[in-house]
């Protein structure tokens, strides 16, 4: 049995850099999805990978307790270096040999079967919304919309310690062997996954599609796949792979030159660990999109202004910007009674929305000065 090996990662059409980061070293595999301001993430994912490959080499302790020296190593990284503070990253990696598949895993990247027609995912994910459809809370369509769907329960680097999920499985020939990091997943419905993996007979070719369809989709996240198909030989023993990385196909004309980038306009990724709650607030790019999409009318500075993103925090995260600061000041609009609720924010269906409520506030605010 032999394992043929298709890899590749791409920064998607929204962010600016690739966060993400895969390791092909027969029989190891796995993929990492780093989190945390200026690039910290892709160190977070970096070490995570690297310390993983390194203890597997030197056959040191089980998977599991690898993946645990993987977090105390990020871990240890980031209370060195002030600018990586906070840094985390998920792992998901596997071990194909002798026909099983042994797996280890933190936060929302994936590892999935497809066998004989259906799609089965192995692990399961450490994040808030996973959680909430578990306690009966959500519904899977609705955690696949959700607002905080990116935000993590279990990510590595974040404590000293992380528990860390393992399993096997026997794998047979056919068997194709996915493993993904939310862009993939957060873009894509299983059913489209299964689809493109049962339509593209060559690993790299799968990849390259799926990567494809996650961008088309919207590409709002750093995008990685590892395909992995369980071949039949004969006599042979070693494990052998082809594993080609696809660079990253923004420029490349593929999707367009005259296509315009989104920027975020949301302020930096971030991770922080709760002190004892030990929840993982990871606010990613799904979440800010649907923020984007929000407005109110609240106060910056005194002045009454236009924020985008909802009047909230999660875990000391701020789920909003200042779109415009204007000039009224906020103490003349609270003394009116439409407008008592100006600090918790007023919400508007859209940016326009907003600028005619401030225009409201701004009349009314100039009435009452001129009545008194
Ligand atoms: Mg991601």
């Amino acid at each position: 049995m032999k394992v043929v090996a298709g890899a590749g990662t791409d920064v998607g059409q929204v962010r600016e850099g690739n966060e993400d980061a895969f390791l092909t070293e027969p029989p190891l595999y796995a993929v990492a999805d780093g989190m945390g301001g200026h690039r910290a993430g892709e160190v977070a994912a970096a070490i995570a990978i690297e310390t993983l490959e390194a203890l597997f080499r030197r056959s040191e302790g089980a998977l599991a307790e690898q993946m645990r020296e993987a977090n105390r190593a990020v871990y240890e990284r980031s209370k060195l270096d002030r600018k990586l503070s906070g840094m985390g990253t998920t792992l998901t990696a596997v071990v194909l040999q002798g026909g099983r598949l042994r797996f280890a895993h933190v936060g929302d990247s994936r590892a999935y079967l497809l066998r004989n027609a259906r799609l089965r995912q192995l692990t399961e994910d450490h994040s808030l919304v996973h959680e909430m459809v578990t306690k009966g809370e959500l519904t899977e369509q609705e955690a696949e919309v959700h607002p905080y769907r990116s935000v993590l329960t279990r990510a590595l680097g974040v404590d000293a310690d992380v528990r860390v999920d393992e399993g096997t499985a026997e794998v047979e020939a056919g068997d194709r062997i996915l493993l993904c990091t939310d862009g993939l997943t957060s873009m894509l419905k299983e059913m489209q996954i299964q689809a493109i993996l049962e339509a593209a007979p060559d690993p790299q070719d799968a990849v390259k599609r799926l990567i494809r369809a996650a961008n088309r989709a919207g590409g709002i996240d750093n995008v990685t796949a590892v395909v992995l198909d369980v071949v039949e030989t004969q006599g042979e023993e070693d494990d052998e792979t082809s594993v080609e990385v696809i660079a990253s196909s923004r420029g490349s004309g593929e999707r367009g030159g005259e296509r315009k980038l989104r920027r975020i306009p949301w302020g930096k990724v971030a991770v922080r660990g709760g002190v004892s709650l030990a929840v993982v607030a990871v606010l990613l790019v799904g979440g800010r999109s649907y923020l984007d999409r929000q407005w109110y009318v609240g106060v910056s500075n005194g002045h009454v202004a236009i924020f985008r993103g909802i009047p909230t925090e999660v875990a000391g995260f701020r789920l909003h910007r200042v779109a415009l600061e204007t000039t009224i000041p906020a103490r003349d609009a609270q003394e009116l009674e439409f407008y008592t609720d100006l600090p918790v924010g007023i919400t508007a269906d859209d940016r326009a929305e907003a600028d005619r409520i401030v225009e409201q506030i701004r009349h009314d605010v100039e009435a009452a000065g001129a009545a008194a």
